[in-house]
C-alpha cells in the first residue's frame, strides 16, 4: 500500500502557484491597448488619452497582483499541503471492511486491491475499497462504513427511464455503454485513465521571472505598499481636516478654563448685569465636571421670567467659546435666589462633541 499519495513536495506546489500567478497576470497584460502613433484627428487624440489611462491602470493592477500573489504564496502552499496531507492520512488510517464475499461465486477470498478517496452519495469525500475475487476475478467495492458502493442511476435522455450499463476495458481506460430498458436508446461514455504527458510551456521560466516576484522584489513591494498606504492615510487625514475645517477651527478657538478661571470671568460679568455673590458648589467629577452655582438678583423690580432669561442668555454667551456649558435644566429662581448647573469638558473627543452639538443647534436655528 501507500500508492495513494496526494502530498507532493514543496516545489510542486510552488510551481502550481506560479502557474496561477502567470495566468492572472497575463489576463491583466491582455487588457493593455496599443498606443496610437501620432494621433491626427481629435477622436484619435481622445482615444489615445483613454488608452494611456487604461494602460496606467493596468500597470498598477499588475503591480498589485504580482505583489499580493507573492505575499500570499507561502500561506497558500501551506494550506494546499495540509489539505493533501490530510487526504493521505484519511486513506492511511481507513479500516478495511471485513467479511466480504464474491457476488458471483460466494468465495470468501476477496483481496483488497485499492483504496481511493471518492465522493459518496452525500457529496462527502470518503474512502472506497475495491475487492477482487481470487477465483473468478469479479469485483465489489465498499465504503469504509461497510456499505456497498452502488453505481448512480443513469436515466435515458429520451424517456427518463433507467438505463442498463455495460463496461468495456480499453487500452487507456473504460468505455461504458448505456442502453435504455424502455425505448432502446443507447449512449456511450468513456473514461481515459492514461497518464497524459504534461505539456511544458517553453516560456514558463521566462514568464515566471516576469510575474513571480523573487524574495528581494517581494520585500521591495512590501515597503512600497506600506509607503503607499501611509500616503493614502495622510491624504485621508488632510481631506478630513479640510472637510471639517470649521469644526477644527472652532475647537482651536475654545478657551479651556479651570474652575478658578471660570469664576474670575463669570463673576464680574454677572455683577455688571445685576447678579451678585456668585458661588460654586463642590464640583461633581464624573465623565465630565458638573458644577452647581448660585447667584442673587440685586436688581429690584426685575421679574422672575426676566431674571431667569437674562441670566441664561448671559451665561450662554459668556461661555460660548469656552469648554463650559449651562446644563439643559437651565436656571431656577426662588425669591431672587438663582441656581443652576454648569458642565465642563476636557479632551479632544469631548471638545469635538461639544462643538458639533453647538453647530447642530445653530443649524437648527438658521
Ligand atoms: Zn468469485
Ligand atoms: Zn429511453
Amino acid at each position: 500500500m501507500g500508492n495513494y499519495k496526494h502530498l507532493n513536495d514543496h516545489i510542486y506546489y510552488s510551481e502550481l502557484y506560479d502557474k496561477l500567478t502567470i495566468n492572472d497576470c497575463e489576463y491583466w497584460e491582455n487588457q493593455k491597448d496599443i498606443h496610437i502613433e501620432n494621433p491626427k484627428t481629435k477622436e484619435e487624440a481622445e482615444r489615445q488619452s483613454r488608452i494611456i489611462f487604461t494602460n496606467v491602470a493596468v500597470e498598477l493592477s499588475l503591480w498589485l497582483e504580482k505583489g499580493e500573489r507573492y505575499l500570499k504564496k507561502e500561506e497558500m502552499i501551506k494550506q494546499w499541503m495540509d489539505r493533501d496531507r490530510a487526504k493521505d492520512e484519511k486513506l492511511e488510517n481507513a479500516i478495511e471492511p471485513k467479511g466480504i464475499r464474491c457476488l458471483q461465486c460466494s468465495s470468501p477470498n476477496m483481496n483488497c486491491i485499492s483504496r481511493d478517496l471518492m465522493t459518496d452519495s452525500y457529496d462527502k469525500e470518503e474512502v472506497l475499497f475495491m475487492f477482487q475475487c481470487d477465483k473468478c476475478n469479479k469485483r465489489r467495492a465498499y465504503w469504509e462504513n461497510g456499505i456497498e458502493w452502488q453505481s448512480k442511476l443513469y436515466l435515458c435522455s429520451k424517456c427518463q427511464s433507467e438505463m442498463d450499463s455495460a463496461h468495456i476495458k480499453k487500452d487507456n481506460g473504460v468505455e461504458t455503454t448505456y442502453s435504455c430498458q424502455k425505448c432502446g436508446h443507447k449512449e456511450t461514455d468513456s473514461m481515459d485513465f492514461s497518464k497524459k504527458e504534461e505539456v511544458v510551456d517553453p516560456d514558463f521560466e521566462m514568464k515566471r521571472k516576469k510575474y513571480c516576484l523573487s524574495e528581494e522584489e517581494g520585500r521591495k513591494y512590501s515597503s512600497e505598499k506600506i509607503n503607499l498606504e501611509q500616503m493614502a492615510d495622510l491624504g485621508k487625514k488632510w481631506k478630513e481636516e479640510e472637510d471639517n475645517k470649521e469644526l477644527y477651527d472652532a475647537i482651536a478657538k475654545i478657551k479651556k478654563l479651570t474652575v478658578f478661571e471660570l469664576q474670575n470671568i463669570l463673576s464680574p460679568i454677572c455683577e455688571k448685569a445685576g447678579y451678585v455673590k456668585l458661588e460654586f458648589e463642590k464640583p461633581e467629577i464624573q465623565k465630565d465636571v458638573t458644577l452647581g452655582f448660585s447667584l442673587q438678583d440685586s436688581k429690584s423690580g426685575r421679574s422672575e421670567w426676566d431674571s431667569v432669561h437674562d441670566l441664561q442668555k448671559l451665561i450662554r454667551n459668556t461661555l460660548k467659546e469656552t469648554n463650559w456649558r449651562l446644563m439643559s435644566d437651565g436656571v431656577n429662581y426662588r425669591l431672587g435666589f438663582l441656581t443652576g448647573k454648569l458642565r465642563g469638558v476636557e479632551g479632544k473627543e469631548k471638545l469635538l462633541n461639544l462643538v458639533e452639538k453647538d453647530f447642530k443647534k445653530r443649524d437648527k436655528l438658521s
